[in-house]
């Protein structure tokens, strides 16, 4: 499978926020995002069979690290090599999380993987790019999270929520402000394209049962860096 990089380091977003984790980013994506970080993933990358990337996580895991995020670009692209990767970490003892913006089927995916779900909303420029059988396969341990820009994502965030009655369906659903595309040096909540206070006063007026999700990376290091 073609991958962009192999890392350790603190899950920046999800409800294992702040948690140690190692990364398995796969290289290309089918969307174009307007506020997309992960741009340097869509080409380029190495080769590698899945057994490289296992041994490359287990290395990385010898400090007892036992989380993994399969990650992207959008790794469902990869599936036929993927679902193997993921079926083997899961065997060997890993906790998997899938990161995905559930345009591809994830039918296939092993029912012990946490698959989080990045639904785009319509300023992502991305809008209608969620395949809505894939709310089919979801497990209550699942995520859905809905990346903001403005009011109007956030309506379409609440509605959805509201039309699929997602709260019974899975345990988190994550509102998240978009963060700025080019932002650096230190990161700050000025960055973000919404404010999360006004974000949070939002939610709570419409009693929206999901959690607000802040990108911890990116104030921890330059929001600019890659591999962190
Ligand atoms: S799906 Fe993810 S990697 Fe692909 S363009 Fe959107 S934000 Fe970037």
């Amino acid at each position: 499978m073609q991958i962009t990089e192999i890392y350790k380091s603190l899950q920046g977003e999800s409800s294992y926020t702040g948690l140690p984790c190692i990364f398995v980013r796969l290289t290309a994506c089918n969307l174009r995002c307007s506020w997309c970080d992960s741009e340097y993933t869509f080409t380029g990358g190495k080769k590698m069979t899945a057994e490289h990337v296992e041994a490359e996580v287990q290395r990385l895991s010898a400090a007892n690290c036992k989380l993994v995020e399969i990650t992207g670009g959008e790794p469902m692209l990869q599936e036929r090599e993927v679902v193997p990767l993921m079926q083997s970490l899961v065997g060997s003892g890993f906790e998997v999380l899938l990161e995905t913006s559930g345009e591809r089927p994830l039918d296939k995916v092993p029912a012990e993987v946490v698959k989080i779900v990045d639904v785009k909303c319509p300023h992502s420029g991305a809008a209608n790019s969620f395949r809505e059988s894939n709310l089919k396969t979801l497990h209550p341990r699942d995520e859905i999270k809905f990346v903001l820009s403005d009011r109007t994502d956030y309506e379409f965030a609440r509605d959805f929520v509201r039309r699929h009655d997602l709260s019974k369906q899975v345990a988190n659903i994550i509102l998240s402000p978009a963060f700025q595309k080019d932002a650096s040096g230190r990161g700050s909540t000025a960055q973000c394209l919404i404010d999360p206070k006004e974000l949070t006063q939002w939610m709570l007026e419409d009693g929206l049962q999901a959690r607000l999700g802040i990108q911890i990376h990116k104030f921890i290091w330059d929001p600019s860096l890659k591999g962190v």
